[in-house]
């Protein structure tokens, strides 16, 4: 065995012989092979996919005719939002432990859940919603981003963290009316040279839709093509 294999092998047993050997969520055990996920198969099969018919733009259930209560008053420049599964117990606790205990490998069974949303088809770029800059300073690594790399390892689509930045930090949106909530985003975003480019914001968790909303619109006055959403989980009760 060359010496460069042989050495990747010996680290790669020494990272799983640090990893828990217990599922995250369940604390189940986990085969040594099960993809070296940090979430048990059992886990990841019980998380609920959001189930369709979908609002065509923002990926929420439809019902009949009634028009959509979450994207009506969305900007143009988002153009559709999908989301994997819902923001239950166990989705939630993954996106903790991914978010505030730095389990960022979480972000493999993340990626793998969203695998096939509509948006991540065809010759996209994916571009993390970004933190501000306390707070990524703070937390040491953006989430979104490790979704992002974990997606492209899969998609084979870029990631670009260089065309949209946060330029301010924003309150905490759930205790906000929706009139606060946009104006508490509008403009927290610029965009870099994005002409031409279509492209697909990803984010762990969909509430309201209006961050990615703020960050589309940024994107779509510079000139991006089409900008879509993804998201691992969606909020059981959107706050409309
Ligand atoms: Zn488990
Ligand atoms: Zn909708």
């Amino acid at each position: 065995m060359p010496r460069f294999a042989e050495l990747r092998a010996r680290l790669e047993e020494l990272e799983r012989w640090l990893l828990p050997a217990a599922c995250l969520l369940c604390d189940a055990a986990i085969a040594p092979r099960e993809d070296d996920a940090l979430v048990c198969a059992l886990c990841r099969s019980r998380w609920r996919r959001v189930p369709g018919p979908l609002c065509e733009r923002c990926g929420q259930p439809a019902f009949g005719d009634l028009a959509c209560r979450i994207c009506a008053d969305w900007t143009p420049g988002l153009r559709r939002v999908r989301s994997a599964v819902w923001l239950d117990e166990s989705a939630r606790l993954a996106v903790h432990r991914l978010k505030y205990e730095g389990w960022t490998r979480v972000a493999e069974s993340l990626a793998q859940a969203m695998r096939g949303l509509e948006p991540l088809t065809g010759r996209v770029s994916l571009i993390p919603v970004p933190l501000g800059v306390r707070r990524a300073r703070e937390r040491g690594y953006n989430q979104s981003e490790r979704i992002a790399a974990a997606l492209a390892r899969h998609t084979g689509a870029p990631v670009r963290t260089d065309l949209l930045c946060r330029t301010r930090e924003t309150r905490t949106q759930t205790t906000l009316t929706p009139e606060a909530r946009r104006a508490n985003l509008s403009g927290a975003f610029t965009a870099g040279e994005v002409r031409g480019l279509e492209l697909v914001l990803v984010d762990d968790v969909f509430t309201t839709g209006a961050t990615l909303a703020s960050a589309a619109e940024a994107l779509a006055a510079a000139g991006a093509a089409s900008v879509d959403g993804v998201t691992f989980a969606r909020a059981l009760e959107p706050v409309a």
